[in-house]
């Protein structure tokens, strides 16, 4: 089987394997189709402490059963299915809370293990125990079955904020990620949603994808930008999908009293990054993080997909042979249009 591997820093490598063979407590799954994430992206570019060279990358993967370990109950040959991105452990505190994806061994599809820029990958004891494997119809494709993981983190992000009917909601970024927001928010009932972006084929994309006004931050001050917007007082939530301490800072400067900002991606390197934490002191604005998904924020993003309560097949704009992962990898990198997955004869 073909497999590319990330054998060092900005290196991807198209190799040639003999296909895992499973234990009795296995699956063997063929891959169909797998995201690129901007965490494989960072990863490549940087490093990560979790993931040793050779790695076979990629958690936003679906594909089809092709072989069950003798003990496997509950799965057949030909099923379809998404995965989740955690491999949880399943006995620490976090994931007795049913919140695998802070479980303390911290294993991810993709890092610890082969992930899915691969014709085949093993979804070993623990995933097929503790991780989320979601089944889906043939109404559902394999590429917009691999949105389920992103979309997932989206949800679990939605779901800490409580956005409510009417509400102005800024997002910063409007990638990907941010699309995804975007459109969930107006499924939401969002009242006004701000996207701010810079490329202007990325905003277009925005008011597409639902934001009532896309602006550039980089043509003014971007928090006054959204002060005008809101009649001085600010937006009720902010959404950072940007990895930028900047960013983040705009995002305090344009809430408004008792706000509620999320940041979603993380930022790259670990230097001590300054915050103007005076603005949520004085503002009384709530700041949350949001990392991963849980099993049951990935069946969510499921069930999201196949009823189409919003358009998934707009966020992916490129497909690409395993052949072409790099290639996939730079576009992401150049953000051009919103999100690249491989996809499998
Ligand atoms: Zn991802
Ligand atoms: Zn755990």
């Amino acid at each position: 089987m073909k497999v590319v591997l990330l054998t060092n820093v900005a290196t991807l490598e198209v190799r040639e394997r003999e296909v895992p063979r499973i234990d009795d407590h296995s699956i063997l799954l063929q891959v169909k189709a797998v995201g690129v994430c901007g965490s494989d992206l960072r990863i490549y570019r940087h490093r990560d402490p979790r993931v040793q060279f050779p790695r076979v990358m990629g958690h936003e993967i679906s594909g089809v059963v092709a072989e069950v370990g003798k003990c496997v109950e509950g799965f057949e040959p030909g099923d379809r299915v998404a995965l989740g991105a955690h491999i949880p452990c399943g006995t620490c505190w976090y994931c007795w809370e049913g919140q695998g994806q802070h479980c303390v061994k911290g294993w991810t599809i993709g890092y610890q293990f082969d992930g899915g820029f691969s014709e085949y990958t093993v979804l070993n004891r623990k995933t097929l125990q503790n991780g989320s494997i979601c089944k889906f119809n043939e109404d559902v494709s394999f590429e917009q079955a691999s949105l389920s993981e992103p979309f997932s983190c989206v949800l679990n992000g939605l779901k800490r904020l409580s956005v409510r009917p009417g509400e102005t909601v800024a997002v910063f970024g409007a990638g990907a990620i941010g699309a995804m927001f975007i459109s969930a928010l107006r499924r939401f009932g969002a009242g006004k949603i701000i996207a701010l972006q810079r490329s202007e084929s990325r905003r277009k994309l925005a008011v597409k994808m639902g934001a009532h006004i896309a602006i550039d931050p980089a043509a003014g001050n971007a928090a006054e930008q959204i002060l005008a917007l809101t009649d001085g007082y600010g937006c009720d939530v902010c959404i950072v999908t940007a990895p930028s301490v900047e960013v983040q800072q705009q995002a305090l400067m344009a809430a408004r009293k008792q706000g509620r900002i999320l940041f979603f991606a993380g930022l790259p390197g670990t230097s001590v990054k300054e915050l103007d934490t005076n603005q949520i002191v004085y503002k009384e604005l709530s700041v949350f993080g949001v990392h991963g998904a849980s099993r049951q924020d990935h069946q969510d993003a499921m069930k999201w997909i196949s009823q189409q309560w919003i358009d998934f097949s707009a966020f992916i704009t490129h497909r690409y042979t395993l052949d072409d992962t790099e290639e996939a990898f730079l576009t992401t990198e150049k953000k051009s249009g919103l999100k690249s997955v491989i996809v499998f004869e």
